[in-house]
């Protein structure tokens, strides 16, 4: 049997109540860890069915603030082990059709949510003697994306390079940093493209088929625990071979 080694342990996942999120919380909460799971979506946030944690604390935490998701961190009960951040929003908007205020809630909320959780928790998993951040980049970062906005596109590639950088920043100090760049994977947040942008993704994806949530979200699980306690600083594909890199 593979030991995640999570039983017992503080994991908080962001963007908990729908997705990827919710299907990691839901795999984390049959390894028996102490969950903190924060979303902006109260109801969502809610429903989220927690069997076998061995905690639960839900929190309404809007990743893009960074002074909210500081205070948000320190309200805790204990040093954060594992984040599994997947908090995001998706825009498809035309270059042309791209205003200021929406690209700048795009690199708000998936850029700057990503360096806000990271920065928050990083002095405790230290002064816990390390711990692992997940970050969530898109097949969007690797090509530009088959239907993603600008800003979508430039936050996931920003996404890639703040993992490396908080790779190399955080390896010494014992914390592992990866990134999962996910193909199209069934959750709400594609529920906004139309069914040729669905057969589009499904025709550029070799096993030809869309993914579950819970088959990226289990990739995210390995990735915070300890069976992949030597894999740091790596962008993993979870897309079906939509992108070989
Ligand atoms: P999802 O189902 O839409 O879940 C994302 C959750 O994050 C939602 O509950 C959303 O709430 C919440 N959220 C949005 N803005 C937030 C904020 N500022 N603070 C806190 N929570 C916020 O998305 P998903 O498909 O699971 O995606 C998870 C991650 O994978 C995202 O980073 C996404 O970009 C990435 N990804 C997904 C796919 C895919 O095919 N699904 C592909 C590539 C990358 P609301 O619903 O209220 O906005």
């Amino acid at each position: 049997m593979l030991d995640s080694g999570l039983g017992g342990r503080l994991v908080l996942v962001t963007g908990a109540a729908s997705g990827i999120g919710l299907a990691a919380a839901k795999i984390l909460g049959g390894e028996g860890a102490r969950l903190a799971l924060w979303d902006v979506n109260a109801d969502g946030l809610e429903a989220v069915p927690t069997d076998g944690a061995a905690s639960v604390e839900r929190a309404i935490v809007d990743l893009s603030d960074t002074t909210t998701v500081a205070t948000a961190v320190d309200a805790l009960p204990g040093p954060v082990d594992a984040v599994i951040h997947c908090a995001g929003i998706y825009t498809t908007s035309p270059l042309p059709e791209v205003d200021e205020a929406s690209w700048d809630r795009v690199l708000d909320v998936n850029l700057k949510g990503a360096f806000n959780i990271s920065q928050a928790v990083a002095p405790g998993m230290i002064e816990n003697g390390g711990g692992a951040i997940v970050l969530f980049g898109s097949f969007a970062a690797r090509t530009g994306g088959l239907r993603a906005s600008a800003p979508y596109a430039a936050s996931k590639a920003g996404v890639a390079g703040l993992t490396k950088h908080l790779a190399q920043w955080g390896g010494p100090n014992g914390i592992r940093v990866n990134c999962i760049h996910p193909g199209f994977i069934q959750t709400p947040m594609n529920a906004i493209l139309s069914d040729q942008a669905k057969a589009d993704a499904v025709a550029a994806t070799p096993l030809r088929r869309l993914a579950d949530p819970p088959e990226c979200a289990a990739m995210a699980v390995v990735l915070a625990s300890q069976l992949a306690s030597f894999v740091h600083g790596v962008e993993l594909d979870v897309n079906g071979g939509m992108y070989m890199a």
